[in-house]
């Protein structure tokens, strides 16, 4: 099988001809036509079955092109590292769009996040203590956010987010699309 056969756009089957893959892996021939249909998605996903490409094509089809200041589509993740790595695979697999992306995580300074963040975007990814921080201080609004992705969800909740993630939880619209990848799935995910 073919990336052709998935429904993404020439633009993003150019960026992925740009990478070198030839074909999706069995979570993207799952996920993209899913999250295209604008499903809900519950994934198991292990780090290196290609989830982020799941996630992150579709996405960028469905947000078209920017619009407005306020992220339209939400990504946490439990560490800084993998935030700045879903970002980057929002970057490459965007390179041929206008979609907007930031970044924010702890553990660094919060000015230069906030001054980006005020030049707006349309995706954001951020880890869950930082990304609270930015919006009591009115940083960012989630309150226009369509697309809710939780990655590594497994790891979130072993890190003790899980209090973070409900209050997150609460200042999304009711109504969006939600996916969630995890490694594994016990009683608490
Ligand atoms: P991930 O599981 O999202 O962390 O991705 C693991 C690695 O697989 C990354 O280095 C990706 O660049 C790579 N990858 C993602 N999709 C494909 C694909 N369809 N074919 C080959 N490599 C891929």
């Amino acid at each position: 099988m073919s990336f052709d056969s998935l429904g993404l756009k020439p633009e993003l089957l150019r960026a992925v001809a740009d990478k070198g893959y030839t074909e999706p892996t069995p979570i993207q021939r799952e996920a993209i036509p899913a999250v295209l249909a604008g499903r809900d998605v519950l994934a198991g996903a292990q780090t290196g079955t290609g989830k982020t490409a799941g996630f992150t094509l579709p996405l960028l089809q469905k947000l078209g092109s920017r619009s407005g200041r306020n992220p339209r589509a939400l990504v946490l993740t439990p560490t800084r590292e993998l935030a700045a790595q879903v970002a980057q695979s929002m970057v490459d697999y965007g390179k041929y769009g206008d979609l907007r992306t930031q970044v924010v995580f702890g553990g660094v300074s919060e000015r230069p996040q906030i001054s980006n963040l005020r030049n707006g975007c349309d995706i954001l990814v951020a880890t869950p203590g930082r990304l609270l921080d930015l919006c009591e201080q009115r940083a960012v609004s989630l309150a226009e956010v369509q697309t809710f992705i939780l990655d590594e969800a497994d790891r979130m909740l072993d890190m003790g987010f899980i209090r973070d993630i409900k209050r997150v939880l609460k200042m999304l619209p009711a109504s969006r699309q939600n996916l969630m990848f995890s490694a594994t799935y016990s009683d608490d995910i």
